[in-house]
């Protein structure tokens, strides 16, 4: 039997992503759909009639399910194991906090609750132990089954796992980056058109802050009950929103305390593997980094998809002339940096017995 799953804010760009990845998958089905009151009362299909951005046609076993409101609470307790959330900020924080009291697991894309110190903040290939923060958290808030496990910033995902595979054998110092992020990031319909097409707008709202603070819970230590962030690591971040659909790209200066060789780098991301893989998880990535050893790749739009949008894709690792080392990396945003990552920390959290 596979688990009953929800998606909060299933008709946005991420809850697009939610419904259409979530097809044929082995141990999930969508059998939940809350959006706004405006999506409420229609059939799926009605609700994101003129709206459906995935370029697969609605699945048939969600096009007839009755959208709810967030406040039909009840029925997504009977109807679901555990809700994914795509829900924006101030209403994640309300309502993801009021279906995990009433015992439903949520696994969220939103900021809300990313620096709450009992939530784990989960890239499964970094940090899959934070998820021992789960019974310390139902603990403090006197939750037996329901708990909140969040994912970070999609801008995180293309520059994080490249670097948290050095940190530990050469310890990262410091670090400067500059994002090329897709329209998809701002959801739909997002950045208007006339702002973006033939355009690059050097500001994301909120941006720079996630991309330089998040890491550091990420890469922090789960100790007695307790997620203590990584310091002495300094990131300075300019991001920018540029014409592209999907695919967020990072191009990368960063300094070591222990300066590798190149080709100690190359080898390190080659071979890296992490949980995920080891369990053989179905949204994980056969190969987290890949590699491409040509001068003008990545590039977004041919490689954003490899490994069906999980993988991290790298390239262009040169000296720096002012830090140690330079790189360009690619996630895609709305798969690896939005609804994949969530169905990845979902499989994780299954195979370690936190949903069922
Ligand atoms: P979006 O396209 O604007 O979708 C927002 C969703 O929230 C829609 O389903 C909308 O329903 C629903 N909603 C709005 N008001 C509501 C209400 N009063 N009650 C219930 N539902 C309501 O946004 P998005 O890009 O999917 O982003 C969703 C979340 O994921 C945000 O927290 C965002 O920061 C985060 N995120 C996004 C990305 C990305 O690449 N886009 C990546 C990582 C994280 P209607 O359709 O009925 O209006």
């Amino acid at each position: 039997m596979k688990l009953r799953v929800g998606v909060l804010g299933g008709t946005g760009m991420v809850g697009q992503n939610y419904i259409k990845l979530l097809v044929n998958h082995p141990w999930f089905e969508v059998n939940y759909v809350a959006a706004s009151p405006s999506s409420a009362g229609k059939s799926y299909e009605k609700a994101v009639s003129g709206r459906w951005q995935m370029s697969t046609d609605i699945p048939e076993n969600v096009k007839e399910i009755v959208v709810k409101t967030l406040d039909d609470i009840e029925l997504a307790k009977e109807k679901c194991d555990f809700v994914f959330s795509a829900l924006g900020g101030k209403l994640a924080k309300e309502y993801e906090e009021k279906y995990a009291e009433i015992g439903i697991p949520v696994i969220s894309n939103a900021s809300a609750h990313r620096w709450t110190s009992d939530v784990p903040m989960l890239i499964p290939e970094i940090n899959h132990d934070h998820i021992n923060m789960i019974p310390h958290q139902q603990k403090n808030r006197g939750w037996k089954k329901g708990f909140i496990a969040v994912k970070p910033n999609c801008s995180l995902q293309s520059y994080l796992t490249p670097l948290f595979a050095l940190h530990e054998k050469f310890k990262i110092k410091q670090i400067i980056l500059t994002t090329l992020q897709a329209v998809s990031g701002a959801g739909h319909p997002g950045v208007p058109s006339l702002d973006i097409y033939d355009n690059i707008v050097p500001y994301i709202g909120g941006e720079e802050e996630k991309t330089e603070e998040e890491p550091m819970k990420i890469l922090g230590k789960f100790v007695d009950g307790k997620i203590i962030n990584e310091k002495g690591i300094d990131i300075s971040a300019h991001c920018n929103r540029v014409p592209v659909i999907d695919g967020h790209m990072a191009c990368v200066s960063v300094k070591f305390e222990n300066k590798p060789e190149r080709e100690e780098i190359l080898k390190i991301w080659d071979e890296f593997k992490s949980l995920p893989q080891e369990l053989d998880l179905p949204f994980a990535p056969k190969k987290p980094i890949m590699y491409i050893d040509e001068p003008n790749r990545p590039q977004t739009r041919k490689d954003r998809d490899k490994d069906k949008g999980m993988a991290i894709v790298v390239g262009r690792l040169r000296e720096c002339n002012v830090f140690d080392y330079r790189y360009v990396g690619l996630s895609h945003n709305t798969v690896r940096g939005a609804a994949g990552g969530g169905i990845l920390n979902a499989e994780l959290l299954y195979k370690k017995g936190f949903l069922n």
